[in-house]
């Protein structure tokens, strides 16, 4: 933040010290304009070959198309560092320039990454004024080219050793010369995202073609029938005194870097997470995820907002990610700066449940058949409540079984409770005719009363006839 502001400080200064000063061209040049052209690499030097054909031989395919291309325009002499396969030093080509009485020198490059995660176009230019500011006001241009044919623009960039000076020999004796010299890194070989842009020869033209129109556009140039008029293009605002990229090195690691679960769908395994992250001295570029506990990430992706000449960053980000189930995730992200120093997360781990739960009740074979029935059931009831229907169910069979001889003995065979028997089958309906016991009751209850009644009439008729004959007696 504190460079930030002392930038917009500076920049209020200048413009009110400046009246005058608009987004005017800072480099002139004489009668006609002298452009080197280097295709970096050469001969033993064959720069990466981590996607074929090698750097070496892109680069000159892209150097010759740039040089094509800038022939259309009038007053302007190009030359090339080389032609062929030919191994030169740095400062060989930087005292070639100097022999032609060069302008300024394009260095042309394809890129790779250390992790082979990165993508996007890339541009280093001279760290110290006043060559800063004129490759600033190119810069500015060529990654409009790039992102005009649809690269991601990883960034206008300054490198220092640790003497002070430029990091990179081709500025660094350039910058000897008093020569502005810039290293134009194409795109990432080693990118899937970037191979749309670097798959064919036709590709590598077409980049040639893209630089010698920033080219012209920079020096605001005419075409030699007049077609093309770039002699009012609109330059960037940046003073010859002032230093507008801070170089590699002065920037440290994001402060912060924070995930938060936001949202989960248990059902889906759909996972919603934010990521916030701070860094007060440089621009966030890019973030990656990873599942496994930071061992390994995803391609990065650009974090919102990013753009290489804004100043501020955005403070958050979200991603949605669909999760394993039945195990635990340990979800990491991490973020990149604009120099891809990067910072990590702490680890946030989801448990997910495996799709279909099983509730274990038993080990037996008929308890798994009740179980997947159970568990086919239709109904709204949880699965301990269907377990404890079934069993309910289970022992009102069991009650009637046990006065079936027959159905007993099936049972103690099985040693289990009951075989097979599924949680659809009602017990035995209740018959409306009572039961044999109870009828057997019944029929007794009606023999009583006749039983008595029967004796009661025996002991009156045997009085009656006891009577009658003693009283004849008497
Ligand atoms: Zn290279």
């Amino acid at each position: 933040m504190k460079k930030t502001a002392a930038i917009i400080l500076a920049f209020i200064v200048l413009m009110t010290s400046f009246p005058s000063y608009a987004a005017g061209r800072i480099q002139t040049y004489g009668d006609e304009l002298v452009i080197v052209i280097d295709p970096g690499h050469g001969g033993s030097n064959e720069g990466t070959d981590v996607y074929l054909p090698l750097e070496k031989e892109r680069t000159l395919v892209t150097a010759k198309a740039m040089a094509a291309e800038l022939e259309r325009y009038a007053n302007i002499k190009v030359y090339l560092t080389r032609d062929g396969d030919k191994e030169l030093s740095l400062k060989e080509r930087a005292e070639f320039a100097a022999s032609v009485q060069a302008d300024f020198i394009f260095s042309i490059h394809y890129n790779a990454s250390e992790e082979h995660d990165v993508f996007g176009t890339e541009i280093w230019i001279p760290a110290r004024a006043p060559l800063h500011a004129m490759g600033y006001q190119f810069a500015d241009l060529w990654m409009q080219e790039m992102q005009g044919m649809g690269l991601h623009p990883r960034g206008i960039k300054t490198r220092l050793n640790d003497k002070g000076t430029d990091y990179y020999g081709i500025i660094r004796e350039a910058t000897a010369k008093a020569i502005p010299a810039v290293i134009l890194e194409h795109c990432h070989l080693d990118a899937p995202q970037d191979r749309p842009w670097c798959d064919e020869e036709e590709d590598m033209k077409a980049f040639g073609r893209a630089d010698a129109t920033a080219v012209a556009k920079y020096f605001g140039l005419m075409s030699n029938n007049g077609d093309i008029d770039y002699v009012s293009w609109p330059l960037a605002e940046i003073h010859p005194d002032e230093v507008w990229v801070f170089p590699l090195g002065e920037s440290s690691e994001p402060e912060s870097c924070e995930l938060e679960l936001v949202a989960l769908d248990e059902e889906s395994g759909e996972a919603e997470f934010e990521v916030m992250a701070e860094d007060s001295d440089e621009l966030l570029q890019y973030f990656a995820y990873s599942l496994d506990g930071g061992e390994s990430y995803s391609p990065p992706e650009v974090w919102p907002g990013y753009a290489p000449n804004h100043t501020e960053n955005a403070e958050s980000t979200s991603f949605k990610l669909t999760l394993p189930k039945g195990r635990d995730t340990e979800v990491k992200v991490r973020v990149y700066n604009r120099y891809d120093r990067k910072t990590e997360s702490e680890t946030v781990s989801v448990s997910l449940n495996a799709p279909e739960p099983v509730v274990s009740v038993s080990e037996s074979d008929a308890d798994r058949a009740r179980q997947d029935a159970a568990l086919a059931w239709e109904g709204t009831h949880d699965i301990q409540e269907r377990l404890d229907r079934i069993r309910e169910g289970e022992e009102e069979k069991a009650e009637e079984e046990s006065k079936d001889p027959a159905a007993s003995e099936e049972v103690s065979a099985d040693s289990a409770p009951s075989s097979g028997v599924t949680p659809t089958a009602a017990p035995s309906p209740v018959s409306e005719a009572a039961p044999p016991q109870q009828q057997e009751e019944a029929d007794k209850s009606m023999l009583m009363p006749v039983l008595g009644a029967s004796l009661l009439l025996l002991c009156a008729m045997l009085f009656t006839g006891y009577v009658l004959t003693h009283g004849k007696r008497r």
